[in-house]
């Protein structure tokens, strides 16, 4: 039986305290450890390996990026190339006819809104030290980027506060009292950047993610096993 979370509405919900959050982080700190996963600064790799991400496997994904790489090197030449020759490159991937469209129109929304006298159009690295608000707005407008792939931009390639909310991570910061139930994905993204202590985001995202993984499942939560059962109002025991 799935740990079923009736819907909250706003006025009623309350955020949780900064102690209650911490203990939470610890004992998965304890459970899982501290991942350990220096920023890469290269934004724009990351935004195109979560493009190739969707519904499919890290392995998949990951073989459809090095394809990619392989047969054309530069973003550039990615934008530039021939439809067809991105999508044969990271077929491996799925859905490879929507993502190479996907991949192409973002490299080309990039090229189009950059200023005139940008030396290359495709050098994000200005994320690096601009206000997170711009950023990420400037990542959201692009064809098909919404908050979570925005967020493993910004975390991933520049160690930037911002917490990726996946399926994984939404539904066990829910069930564990951290989310609203019945918040929508940017109130989920607002809400566990609120509450994610400083400097955390990372570990906070993976450790969430991973506790999705392993225990508790969307169908059958293995609350026995469970490090914060004692907590969590969702536990099915
Ligand atoms: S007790 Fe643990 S496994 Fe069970 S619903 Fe809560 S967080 Fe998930």
């Amino acid at each position: 039986m799935p740990a079923a979370v009736a819907t909250v509405s706003r006025s009623r919900w309350k955020r949780p305290s900064r102690a209650r959050v911490e203990r939470i982080r610890a004992k998965l700190a304890e459970f899982y450890g501290v991942p350990l996963l220096a920023p890469h600064g290269r934004p724009l790799d990351e935004l195109v390996l979560t493009v190739l991400s969707q519904s499919t496997n890290d392995r998949n994904r990951d073989i459809a990026y090095l394809r990619l790489r392989d047969a054309l090197p530069t973003w550039a030449a990615v934008r530039d190339a021939p439809l067809i020759q991105v999508e044969e490159a990271i077929r491996p991937g799925g859905i490879s006819k929507v993502k190479s469209k996907r991949i192409q129109a973002i490299l080309r929304q990039l090229t189009d809104s950059a200023p005139a006298a940008a030396a290359d159009p495709l050098d994000l690295s200005w994320m690096a030290a601009a206000p997170i608000e711009e950023s990420r707005a400037a990542l959201c407008a692009l064809p098909g980027v919404a908050r979570k792939t925005a967020a493993c931009v910004l975390l991933f390639s520049y160690g930037i506060q911002d917490v990726p909310v996946d399926t994984h991570v939404g539904r066990v910061a829910t069930r564990l009292g951290l989310l609203r139930p019945g918040a929508g994905a940017e109130e989920q993204h607002d809400e566990v950047c609120a509450i994610t202590p400083p400097g955390a985001a990372l570990e906070f995202h993976v450790n969430l993610l991973r506790h999705g993984r392993r225990i508790c499942h969307s169908q059958r939560p293995d609350c026995g096993q469970c490090v914060l059962r004692r907590s969590c109002p969702a536990r099915q025991l």
